[in-house]
């Protein structure tokens, strides 16, 4: 395997968007083994059959069979989500002000908006065309800084550094992508679709899309000692790709006798409520079928095997802050670098609990990790994850764990190198092989 942080980096600066980053995870399965299975087909599966489904572009579910029916090996699943808070454009998106040609944005997740601002930003997603007998879909990516949105220069806000930034939404975040008389959008998306795809169409042929916003200045290694990895997106692409790379070592030479399941959702930063997200029935529903699937099913399977099912929720923590660190709770204070975190929150924001952390906590100890604890300071309220939510909707045994990083939820976030190998060790131990 190439160097895990070198491909983390890859990994991220191909997946501007969550089609993309299941696009690239569905490149990354095939070229392991993985075949692609469609929802509308009845599936047929045996032990050490290696498939994976794409639910709506953003949500994708591999898996391994194992020894013998899912319904007496139980299953054993990695989950992680595939969006990331950015700004997404609008249906009607072309504004015209003061000679400026600008975009109508509308912030996804929990953006923290001034990071977008003084940012070399491009446009990336997917357009739905015209076409026989159905309209289609495709990806698209225009790969350079075509947008910005500038900062006010301080002379126009004196009071700036004293009183702090207040961004307004609808007012201060459309970016500027050109003088004067431009096209509209859709008109340069068919030309942009022309250069990609070499595909002709009429920006008529465009139907509908999801476009987003990006920051293409490439993922770095940094720090003195390359401590640390600045990138866009690292919540929560690092953990889709801890999860994918640990599936995809597992390697199929040692077939144990669970399911190894890797599910990545869209839709966590808005509250997972979507016909792909970790509240739909999409995990549940794969999970039956592959349970139907083998040697014609079996009587109450799917509770058979959640009974023996186990589900590691990864998605990144908060790391102290050195500058902010009363923003932590005194004893639970993770720090970037020193590994795995597991999270626990006694209302359930975070599914972990005695049992389930008690297993991770078990497969960190031969391979020498001594996994971090966060809580949330008692007075502060807590994020939560696809965790409990999928433990809600499943019914599967969870734990929460990540690894640390700063500047969460930042168009550019910051984690540590020396994290991203032991997640993905602990995952392949946990999956086995
Ligand atoms: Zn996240």
């Amino acid at each position: 395997m190439s160097d895990p942080v070198v491909d983390l980096l890859s990994f991220i600066d191909r997946s501007p968007t969550p089609y993309h980053a299941v696009a690239e995870s569905a490149r990354r399965l095939e070229a392991a083994g993985y075949q692609a299975l469609s929802e509308d087909e009845v599936w047929d599966l045996e032990p050490g059959d290696q498939r994976y489904l794409v639910r709506h572009e953003g949500s994708l579910i591999a898996f391994q069979i194992g020894a013998v029916s899912p319904a007496n090996g139980g299953f054993r699943i990695v989950g992680a989500h595939t969006d990331s808070p950015n700004l997404r454009i609008k249906p009607r998106p072309d504004i015209d002000a003061d000679g400026y040609r600008q975009l109508g944005v509308e912030p996804y997740g929990g953006s923290l908006l001034h990071t977008w601002l003084d940012r070399d930003l491009s446009l990336a997603g997917r357009v739905t065309l015209r076409g026989e007998p159905e309209p289609h879909t495709l990806l698209i990516d225009f790969a350079r800084p075509i947008l910005r949105i500038p900062n006010l220069a301080i002379h126009l806000q004196r009071e700036l550094n004293k009183k702090g930034l207040k961004l307004n939404a609808q007012q201060h975040m459309a970016p500027i992508f050109g003088l004067g008389e431009i096209p509209p959008l859709r008109e340069l998306l068919v030309s942009e679709l022309h250069v990609q795809n070499q595909i002709e169409v009429d920006a008529s042929d465009v139907l509908a899309f999801d476009l987003m916003t990006y920051d293409v200045q490439p993922s770095v290694v940094s720090g003195l000692r390359g401590e640390f990895i600045h990138a866009a997106r690292l919540d929560n692409l690092a953990s889709c790709h801890a999860g994918l790379t640990a599936l995809i070592g597992a390697g199929s030479a040692t077939l144990p006798q669970y399911t190894r399941v890797v599910a990545l959702y869209d839709h966590e930063e808005v509250g997972s409520r979507s016909a792909q997200g970790a509240a739909s029935p999409l995990l549940a529903g794969a999970l039956e079928r592959s349970i139907c699937a083998f040697e014609g099913g079996e009587p109450q399977g799917l509770e058979r095997a959640l009974s023996r099912s186990t589900l590691i929720s990864v998605d990144m923590a908060h790391a102290v802050h050195p500058n902010y660190a009363d923003r932590h709770e005194p004893q639970h204070r993770p720090v970037v670098g020193r590994g795995p975190v597991i999270k626990t929150n006694a209302n359930q924001s975070y599914a972990s609990d005695a049992q389930t952390a008690g297993l991770f906590a078990g497969l960190c100890s031969p391979l020498g990790i001594e996994p971090q604890h966060f809580v949330s300071r008692s007075d502060l309220g807590c994020g939560s994850t696809i965790g409990p939510i999928t433990a809600a909707r499943v019914g599967v045994r969870t734990v929460d764990v990540g690894n640390p990083m700063l500047s969460m939820h930042s168009c550019r976030e910051m984690a540590g190198t020396a994290d991203v190998e032991p997640m993905i060790d602990v995952l392949r131990s946990f999956l086995g092989g």
